[in-house]
């Protein structure tokens, strides 16, 4: 019962955050201030009323056009709200299961909650940058350093956390030692990740001496490798790599998509996007899908 209202309550906080998500990605790009003016109509600057401007609901009611001028207000808003508010079910559901046993030492209850919060913080930013490269091809430093910043952290406050917990599995390792080996364990999943774009962009570069792959990418690879670890964030990578070639081939099918036929071999796909779908993807079953994978290739 704890665990479904728990999980409710969160998925209602993340169409909240969805929602505040959704004023920094129209601004952040025109680098207007987040909080004033109040939330208005970009197109007739008519000021929302508080029950315009409920998440998801307000959207439904008025059929996603502006009470004054009708405008099309886009599917953006309410999809981003629906985005956070999914993702965050997972880790809240993990978090109360968790909670429903009352037997559960103190320190314990602290690292649950510790680790379901970074992981909501975790699905904020990458829907976040997966709207930003897809509107508007940019991958924000501001976003994906603090990401790769706080994602380096977590495991490494998780260990001290579970160094802690009476309940150690038999765990031998000394705090100080777990701490250590969790934060090395990133840095180098981090410099791999962000490595092997690097490594790819520069030799597209030297082939067809064009930028195919941004920096921006590197980056957000850099941010997957400190939450999802090196076999997480590179099988991130092929989800996302495969995703934006089967995009591409259905834009090469569809004609309407090739209306500049001169540039659309130049046009650029969202990477980031698709990255961070497969990132998405990737921290939910990892797990079973390289396992799956190793079976498939014989290993
Ligand atoms: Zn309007």
């Amino acid at each position: 019962m704890i665990q479904i209202l728990g999980t409710t309550f969160a998925a209602l906080l993340g169409l909240a955050f969805g929602s505040f998500l959704n004023v920094c990605l129209t601004r952040w790009p025109k680098e207007e201030c987040i909080v004033s003016p109040r939330s208005h109509c970009r197109n007739c600057y008519h000021v929302l009323a508080w029950w315009e401007n409920v998440p998801l609901v307000s959207w439904i009611a008025l059929r996603g056009r502006c009470l004054k001028c009708r405008a099309w207000i886009g599917w953006r808003y309410p999809l981003v709200e629906l985005a956070v508010a999914a993702l965050w079910t997972v880790p809240a559901w993990k978090l109360f299961h968790q909670l429903s046993d009352l037997n559960l030492p103190l320190i314990q209850v602290y690292d649950d909650l510790f680790l379901a919060v970074a992981w909501m913080f975790f699905y904020w930013l990458i829907v976040a940058l997966a709207v930003l490269d897809a509107e508007q091809l940019w991958l924000p430093d501001r976003i994906t350093v603090l990401g790769t910043v706080v994602g380096c952290l977590v495991a490494p406050v998780h260990a001290a956390l579970v160094a802690h917990s009476p309940i150690k599995d038999g765990l031998t390792e000394t705090r100080s030692h777990a701490v250590t080996s969790a934060l090395l364990s990133n840095l180098v999943s981090i410099v791999l990740a962000a490595g092997l774009v690097l490594v790819i962009s520069w030799v597209y570069w030297l082939i067809r001496r064009r930028e195919g792959i941004g920096l921006g990418d590197a980056k957000l690879m850099a941010l997957l490798g400190a939450w999802l670890s090196l076999p997480g964030a590179l099988l991130a990578f092929g989800l996302g790599v495969v995703l934006g070639a089967l995009v591409a081939l259905i834009l090469l099918a569809v004609p309407g998509a090739r209306t500049d036929t001169k540039n659309w071999a130049l046009k650029k796909l969202p990477l980031g996007t698709f990255l961070c779908i497969g990132g998405i993807v990737s921290s939910f079953w990892s797990g079973p899908i390289i396992a799956a994978y190793l079976r498939w290739a014989g290993f």
